[in-house]
């Protein structure tokens, strides 16, 4: 019985924007999990790939928030959780689409986690090892398939047990009508979100330095003021918390005690 929880919860989907948490099969090799590779890796590499139609926002990032390329926001962002490391960690965040990979068109309305673990299966090219870290991020043009049913909130997942995340490219594109910069913030945001996720995110693999789950929320952290809060969900707080940061230029993203958690784990 106890197998079947663990296994059960290491196949829990964490969802940005989705209520509830949904299984599915974890296909796991020996380094698919983050506490495998955690602390002796010295390279972390982000592999992205997208449906025609889904393409991740590229570019520069506006002046307020440091005029570079977007996606240095989630190297940046990924970066300060290893700082301080006595081996540094280099990480590979592609920032233009010729870095990344166009898959073909899935003609899919709605993914299920098994559908993203296959595209994974398909596209993916590099895999983890004790040196390196690889995640696979899909951008898909469809929904999230939560127990059968499409659900048209969830923004990304973040397939637990395995290092394969997912992100839908509809439901970031319906941020959009405010500020040009708030959906391509809101894409960016919900990846380093799932990517805390991923790495072990709250007390999801990473142990807590200090006690700061929102147990009442699962795996997220009880700062509103962090991206692993669980609020910075839903499409409304989300575009909230990226307003902010687009008007503070604060961009590390990752508060205090979660950045500990990620300095101080050592398995
Ligand atoms: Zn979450
Ligand atoms: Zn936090």
């Amino acid at each position: 019985m106890k197998h079947f929880f663990n296994v059960k919860f290491l196949a829990t989907t964490f969802l940005l924007c989705g209520l509830a948490c949904s299984s599915s099969d974890s296909k796991t090799s020996s380094f698919d999990t983050p506490t495998t590779f955690f602390s002796t890796m010295t390279q972390m590499t982000i592999e992205i790939a997208y449906e025609p139609g889904a393409e991740p926002y590229t570019g520069n990032a506006p002046a307020i928030v440091g005029g570079k390329p977007l996606w240095d926001f989630v190297k940046d962002n990924l970066a300060a959780l290893f700082e301080g490391r006595s081996t540094a960690v280099a990480i590979t965040v592609p920032t233009t689409l010729e870095e990344m990979q166009a898959i073909p068109d899935q003609s899919k309305e709605t993914f299920s986690s098994d559908a993203i673990l296959a595209i994974a299966t398909t596209y993916r090219k590099g895999k983890s090892s004790a040196a390196e870290g690889n995640f696979f991020m899909v951008f898909l043009d469809g929904y999230y398939e939560e127990n059968g049913a499409k659900n048209d909130s969830v923004i990304g997942v973040s397939i637990s047990g395995t290092t394969v995340l997912a992100m839908f490219k509809p439901v970031i594109l319906s941020t959009s009508g405010g500020a040009a910069a708030v959906p391509k913030f809101v894409e960016l945001t919900t990846a380093i979100h799932e990517l805390g996720h991923a790495l072990g995110l709250v007390n999801n693999g990473i142990t807590m330095a200090a006690s700061h789950q929102d147990t009442d929320h699962g795996k997220h952290c009880n700062n509103d003021q962090c991206v692993m809060y669980y609020l910075n969900e839903g499409a409304a707080d989300l575009k909230t918390f990226v307003t902010q940061i687009l008007t503070t230029g604060n961009t590390i993203v990752y508060d205090t005690n979660c950045l500990n958690d990620a300095r101080g784990f050592k398995p």
